[in-house]
């Protein structure tokens, strides 16, 4: 990936050097080689710390949000899950197009870096196969969708015809069933926000979560305020979730979150779609869950 760094270096040089942009995003080294972090190039002297490579994960579109209200013009790089966040956040009204100068990169897919901090701590086994994170192997578009200049070569969607598997597992639940496999999973949240904190598509300037009055939701982690912490985001998400894993990834109790934004996806497609959120950019166009017409069924009401 040492070409792809240096193809980085050479556009965050060019745009910086003529005024293009005031902020280039990117990453740097972290401190481990397993380790990649978010970092922002303001000057031509900043470019060399910029990196690419297999541990460069942290979808970048959300740190977007920090420059919401501003005027700066910004470089950033994406890859294809970081490119559809940034579908998200214009459709969302976040940021403007002409803000951005956007650097796609046909992503090869990525590796956990918290799966290699425990195989470096001498306290875990060494996974056998530390091969592409999970989010990655479930990725159904590696390929930016969005961008002003492309680095690296066209690559094929990782997941298959398996895309749903557990989603169905958990449909042929009984009711019983399934009420008991949620209650222990979300038994084990500790309420850190880490999921929201990540997601590019929990981009409201007030969350219902952070309201004192009214509260919404108990500051407990017990299991009802847990319930209505993930009911909420999750119907939050329905036809937005652009499917970038960010949550589920930085989880630090291993909530397998991703269950429930797949299970949205799978239902927004049945009842609206054909539709996966972030995958076209058309200025001006909504979301199915952001739109109405007068023909739409509305037999739950
Ligand atoms: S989810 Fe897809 S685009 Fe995103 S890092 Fe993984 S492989 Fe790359
Ligand atoms: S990151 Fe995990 S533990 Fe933290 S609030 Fe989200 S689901 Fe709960
Ligand atoms: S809910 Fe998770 S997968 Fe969906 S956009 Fe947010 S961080 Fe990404």
């Amino acid at each position: 990936m040492t070409d792809i760094t240096l193809k980085i270096r050479e556009i965050a040089t060019r745009l910086l050097q003529n005024g293009q942009v005031d902020i280039f995003m990117g990453w740097e080294k972290g401190q481990e080689e397993y380790q990649a972090r978010p970092f922002f190039a303001r000057r031509v002297e900043d470019v060399d710390k910029l990196i690419f490579n297999e541990y460069s994960i942290h979808n970048l579109s959300n740190d977007l949000l920090k420059y919401r209200d501003g005027q700066e013009k910004i470089g950033i790089v994406v890859k294809g899950c970081d490119s559809r966040g940034i579908v998200r956040l214009l459709q969302d009204g976040q940021i403007k197009r002409e803000r951005l100068y956007i650097v796609g990169v046909a992503c090869p897919g990525m590796k956990d870096p918290l799966q290699a901090v425990k195989d470096n701590s001498g306290f875990f086994p060494t996974a056998a196969d530390s091969g592409l994170a999970k989010k990655c192997g479930d990725c159904i578009e590696p390929n930016p969708i969005i961008y002003d200049e492309l680095i690296g070569e066209k690559q094929t969607p990782r997941v298959g015809e398996e895309r749903f598997k557990l989603v169905k597992e958990i449909e042929n639940m009984s009711v019983d069933q399934r009420y008991q496999f949620f209650e222990d999973i979300f038994s084990r949240c500790i309420r850190c926000y880490a999921c929201r904190q990540v997601c590019v598509a929990c981009n409201c300037r007030t969350c219902i979560f952070d309201e004192m009055k009214p509260q919404w939701v108990g500051r407990e982690t017990s299991i009802s305020d847990n319930f209505m912490y993930h009911l909420v985001r999750a119907s939050h998400m329905a036809g937005r979730c652009i499917e970038c894993g960010e949550c589920e990834r930085v989880c630090p109790v291993n909530i397998p979150l991703m269950l429930i934004n797949q299970k949205l996806i799978k239902d927004v497609n049945k009842f609206f779609g054909p539709y996966e959120a972030g995958m076209v950019y058309i200025e001006g166009a909504k979301p199915p869950l952001s739109s109405y017409q007068e023909n739409d069924p509305d037999n739950f009401l």
